[in-house]
């Protein structure tokens, strides 16, 4: 029991020195197994998680140990300890429980300050669950988070007005209110305005119908900041665009910000009245595309951080290879996941959510049988990359070497980048392994070329039916 209250102690010293995630997230459940003149020995449920105590928080825990035992203790180490669950073991720590309990016995006054710093926020029009902090940057959204970054530090003085456009689910919506809350903060005495293309028009046909349209324009006339998502859905509603373009001129000529999202360029929403379409060109137009698999892997990872969930590595692979199209698929497969896990206690498996996207639909054209699954297809007959890399020099009639090889031209590329493809995709080779293969390609190179024939199979069906009767040929 004396181990008990020493490991409560230790874990206080962690809670303090990291992240609230990273803490529920990584030290689940922990055990002291062995005390030593200078060292100590902490017990975990595995060892996927041993690895990831000691690959990512060695010196915390080292630290945290020193100041409870003193600085004779030099190293740590970690086991995987089998009686963790076990009633009689006293001694383990459930870290979500200690967690919590440590947090209701701390000062009133720390929550006091906590609730006073999140209110100024609640006020206004936007909804604070969304921060330019939690916005996961990548290639194809930089220019869009850059814009925003620089309308948050001088609002209606850089980029007005700046329009943003991509596919559903890429974080228009996301970045638009994140830019309000930001500026909110920065600027408190501004008035913030987000609205809808759908909310402003029910409010406009409302006005109309209550005879106080002149209150609603006197409203939006009084903004700083007025943010409008979605302007496509302003088709055909030509009263209320031309409402809008009132609006829009009187803000500009104050030199008030407007931010405006749509599913296209301006040019392109050709069932808004050409007037308000030039308008929204006048500042700066800005498109959002989709991540590729290392960031989809990135976002996987950190959503699940946020929302305390460990997932496994080849889980979050396998969801970043099929989840392609956008962050509110990836965000809704990993949502399912928690709530599986949470009804059943089940951590998920590869297997499992494999079948589980088969039944969401997902193309698992990019599916890939893991090495872990257990499970083997009847068809199944490869043994070896070679059996890959022969399929690919029989269907496009071209020499082994040449696949391997570094010559770049289309003909050698192609091949090479499908083999590159298959071999992650249905062997789940790493990229080291398959850079390995290639002549000693490095993994940068590797992850290039298979997203690069992701991107184009999406796009060239024919390419795709290729590919397709490659995999069909050797039964992968
Ligand atoms: P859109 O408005 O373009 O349809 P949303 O802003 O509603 O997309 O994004 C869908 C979901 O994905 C939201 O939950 C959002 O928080 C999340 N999301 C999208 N892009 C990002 C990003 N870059 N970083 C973090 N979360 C994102
Ligand atoms: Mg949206």
């Amino acid at each position: 029991m004396e181990n008990h209250y020493k490991l409560k102690n230790i874990l206080s010293h962690i809670i303090a020195s990291l992240k609230k995630q990273d803490f529920l997230v990584y030290f689940r459940k922990i055990s002291l197994t062995d005390i030593t003149e200078n060292s100590v020995t902490f017990g975990t449920v595995s060892s996927f998680m041993k690895d990831n105590l000691e690959a990512k928080f060695y010196t915390t825990v080292l630290k945290a140990t020193q100041n409870e035992f003193g600085p004779h203790i030099t190293e740590v180490s970690f086991v995987v300890d089998n009686t963790i669950d076990n009633p009689s073991n006293t001694d383990a720590i459930d870290c979500q429980t200690f967690y919590k309990e440590s947090q209701k016995s701390s000062k009133w006054a720390e929550k006091k300050a906590q609730r006073e710093w999140v209110s100024p926020e609640r006020k206004g029009s936007v909804n604070s669950r969304y921060s330019l902090i939690n916005f996961i940057v990548w290639a194809d959204n930089q220019l869009a988070f850059s814009a925003c970054e620089a309308v948050t530090k001088n609002p209606g003085k850089s980029y007005n007005p700046l329009y943003i456009y991509g596919d559903v689910g890429l974080g228009k919506t996301h970045l638009l209110q994140a830019t309000g809350n930001e500026i909110q903060k920065k600027f408190k005495d501004k008035k913030v305005t987000y609205t809808t293309a759908d909310k402003f028009i029910t409010e406009y046909v409302t006005a109309v119908k209550k005879r106080n349209v002149e209150r609603m324009r006197e409203k939006f006339r009084d903004v700083d900041v007025l943010i409008v998502d979605d302007v496509q859905f302003l088709s055909k509603k030509e009263q209320t665009q031309n409402e809008l373009y009132n609006v829009f001129n009187i803000l500009y000529d104050g030199n008030k910000q407007i931010i405006i999202s749509g599913d296209r360029v301006p040019k392109e929403l050709t069932e808004l009245e050409p007037r308000l379409r030039s308008r929204f060109e006048w500042g700066i137009t800005v498109d959002i595309g989709r991540p590729d698999f290392e960031t989809r892997l990135a976002i996987i990872q950190e959503k699940a951080r946020e929302k305390e969930f460990m997932i496994p590595q080849d889980v979050a692979e396998f969801i970043a290879a099929n989840v392609t199209e956008n962050v509110r698929e990836l965000e809704g497969v990993l949502n399912q996941m928690i709530a599986e896990y949470e009804l059943t206690g089940n951590t998920p498996s590869l297997t499992r959510i494999a079948e589980k996207l088969q039944k969401l639909s997902f193309t698992t054209d990019i599916l890939w049988e893991s090495r872990n699954s257990g499970r083997q297809r009847a068809t199944t007959s490869i043994k070896s990359y070679e059996d890959i890399i022969d399929a690919v020099s029989r269907h496009f009639w071209i020499e082994k070497d040449g696949i391997l090889g570094q010559n770049r031209k289309k003909e050698f590329m192609i091949p090479r980048q499908v083999s590159m493809y298959l071999l992650k995709t249905k062997m789940n080779y790493t990229y080291e392994r398959i850079g390995n293969i290639f002549n000693g390609r490095n993994h940068a190179s590797v992850l290039y070329s298979c997203n690069k024939l992701e991107r184009l199979i999406k796009k060239d069906k024919n390419l795709l039916y290729e590919v397709n009767a490659i995999k069909d040929g050797i039964g992968i």
